[in-house]
C-alpha cells in the first residue's frame, strides 16, 4: 500500500462511526465458522497443554499470523517457549504376556503375547519396569473405572484397560510419546490394549482371573517444550508501547465419553477467543497501523492453570513496563437467551477499562452488562498473572458458563455465530481505540488493593511452577 492510499484510508475511516472499520475486513459470520470450526473439530483432539494436536494448531495459528502480515516479536519465531516437566514413553517397547484362566481347570487357561504398538501401548508412568506372574486387572476403558483402579489396585498390580483402536487416548499412546506430569499415577503401569484382541468376558460364566508377565523402557524424565504463539503488529508514534489482545488455545483434552464421545472440542471455551484473536489480527493489519504496536497472543496450559501466561510474565518478550493494556477474550459463543450481542468483563470494577471501553463497544455495536460471576472470574483466566504484574488486563467474555462447559458436548455447532462475529466486530473498534487513546486504562482503588492483597501470596512461589496454578 502506498503512503497516498493509506492516507486516504486514513482520512475517510475518520467519517465513519457505527460498525465501519469492520467494513471489508474478513470479519464476516462466513471466516468465524471456519475458524473456530478448524480450531474445534474432533481432529484436534481437545487440544491437550501437551498433545501433538496443540502443537500443530499452534502452527497453524502462527502460519494464519503470517499470513495476515504480522511481525515475529523474536525473530526467527512465532513462539514463545517454555518447558514443563515430564517423561518420555515409549509404546514400541512393551513386551505383555497376558494369561487367562476361569477357575482351576488348566485346559481353561489361555495365553496372550501382545505385540508393542499394535496391540498394546503404554498410558502413564511407573515405577516398576518389569513383572513376572504378576496378578493383573482388566477392564474395559471408562475414564471413571480406571480412576477408581488407580487409587485402589495401582500400587499392587498392572492395569490392563481394552480401548477402541480409533479412541483417541489409543491414539496419543503411539509410538514414542510425551506425557506431562512429574509424579507417576501408579508404582505399576497402566496398558492399553486393543479392543477385540482380547476374549469378550462371557458374562454367565465364573470371572477370569489374570497374570502378567511385562516389561517396559523406564521413563525417561524430560522437560517438554510448550508453546505460546505470538504476532505483532507495529505501530506509529508509540511503537514502543503496546496492547496485549490474548486468549488461550489449548483445551482439556479427552476425557470420559458422554454418548461415545470423549473428546472435549472446547469450541466455546477458548476456540471462540481464539478466534477473536485472529480475526482482529487480519482486520487491523488491513487498517492504517495505530500508535501503539498490538501484540497478539494465543497462551498455552490455560486449563492446567495459567501456565501460558505465568510464563509469559516471568519471561516477557516485551517489557512489561510498557504494556498499556491486557485485553484477554474468553468464551464468546454462547450466549444466555436475550444476550446476544452483549459482553462482560472480569472484574469490571477495578480499573476504568469497562468506561472506556462501553461506548467504544456500543459504536460498533455491542453493549457491555453485568456478570454476577465476573469478580470470581477474574483470577482465573490469562488476564490474571499480568494483573499481579500491575499490568491493567481483564478478560472480555460474551457467553455464559453453559452445561457443555468442560464437556464433549462443547461442540463448533452449538456456538451463535452471528453474535460472535457482532462481538469481535465490536471489539475492533475497542483494540482500535486502546492502541490509539492517549491515556491507557488504569487500576482504580479497589483493584489496587485487590491485587495488592493477593500479591505477597503470589510472590512465594515462582510463576514458573506450574503447581502454582488455581485450583
Ligand atoms: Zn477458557
Amino acid at each position: 500500500m502506498t503512503t497516498t492510499i493509506r492516507l486516504a484510508h486514513a482520512f475517510l475511516l475518520s467519517f465513519f462511526t457505527g460498525a465501519a472499520l469492520a467494513q471489508g475486513t474478513a470479519i464476516t459470520e462466513e471466516r468465524v465458522r471456519e475458524t473456530v470450526s478448524w480450531l474445534a473439530a474432533d481432529e484436534r483432539m481437545g487440544r491437550n497443554t501437551g498433545s501433538p494436536e496443540l502443537v500443530a494448531a499452534g502452527e497453524w495459528i502462527a502460519a494464519r499470523f503470517q499470513a495476515a502480515g504480522l511481525v515475529q516479536v523474536q525473530e526467527g519465531s512465532w513462539l514463545h517457549e517454555f518447558p514443563l516437566p515430564g517423561h518420555w514413553l515409549d509404546s514400541r517397547e512393551v513386551q505383555l504376556k497376558l494369561v487367562r484362566k476361569v477357575g482351576n481347570d488348566p485346559k481353561g487357561q489361555q495365553e496372550f503375547v501382545l505385540v508393542a504398538d499394535k496391540d498394546v501401548r503404554l498410558r502413564s508412568v511407573a515405577d516398576a519396569t518389569s513383572g513376572t506372574d504378576e496378578r493383573c486387572t482388566v477392564a474395559v476403558h471408562d475414564d471413571a473405572v480406571l480412576q477408581r483402579l488407580l487409587a485402589s489396585d495401582s500400587a499392587r498390580a498392572p492395569i490392563v484397560v481394552e480401548i477402541a483402536d480409533d479412541h483417541p487416548a489409543w491414539l496419543a499412546a503411539a509410538g514414542r510419546h510425551g506425557v506431562l506430569g512429574s509424579k507417576r499415577q501408579a508404582s505399576r503401569p497402566v496398558f492399553y490394549v486393543r479392543k477385540g484382541v482380547l476374549p469378550a468376558t462371557d458374562k454367565d460364566k465364573e470371572p477370569p482371573t489374570w497374570t502378567a508377565t511385562w516389561s517396559t523402557a523406564a521413563p525417561e524424565a524430560a522437560e517438554l517444550p510448550q508453546y505460546n504463539v505470538m504476532g505483532l503488529l507495529r505501530g506509529t508514534l508509540k511503537k514502543d508501547e503496546y496492547v496485549i489482545v490474548s486468549a488461550h488455545y489449548d483445551h482439556i483434552g479427552t476425557g470420559r465419553a458422554v454418548g461415545g464421545d470423549a473428546i472435549n472440542n472446547g469450541a466455546d471455551d477458548n476456540a471462540t477467543g481464539t478466534t477473536g484473536v485472529l480475526l482482529l489480527a487480519e482486520a487491523l493489519m488491513k487498517l492504517p497501523a495505530p500508535k501503539r504496536s498490538i501484540l497478539f497472543v494465543c497462551f498455552t496450559g490455560e486449563e492446567r492453570g495459567l501456565l501460558g501466561s505465568k510464563q509469559f510474565v516471568a519471561r516477557p518478550p516485551v517489557p512489561l513496563d510498557k504494556v498499556a493494556v491486557v485485553l484477554n477474550l474468553e468464551m464468546l459463543g454462547r450466549p444466555e437467551p436475550g444476550k446476544q450481542g452483549k459482553a462482560w468483563f472480569t472484574g469490571v470494577d477495578f480499573s476504568d477499562l469497562g468506561a472506556i471501553a462501553a461506548p467504544v463497544l456500543q459504536r460498533g455495536g455491542v453493549e457491555v452488562v453485568e456478570f454476577p460471576m465476573a469478580k470470581n472470574l477474574f483470577t482465573a483466566s490469562d488476564n490474571y498473572p499480568f494483573a499481579l504484574a500491575g499490568v491493567v488486563a481483564h478478560s472480555l467474555s460474551a457467553g455464559s458458563l453453559h452445561e457443555d462447559y468442560h464437556q464433549p458436548s462443547d461442540e463448533a455447532e452449538k456456538l451463535d455465530v452471528p453474535h460472535m462475529t457482532t462481538v469481535i466486530r465490536g471489539l475492533l473498534e475497542l483494540v482500535t481505540d486502546l492502541a490509539n487513546r492517549d491515556a491507557a486504562p488504569q487500576w482504580n482503588d479497589k483493584g489496587r488493593s485487590f491485587l495488592e492483597r493477593r500479591r505477597p501470596k503470589a510472590a512465594e512461589k515462582p510463576a514458573n511452577d506450574p503447581a502454582n496454578g488455581p485450583k
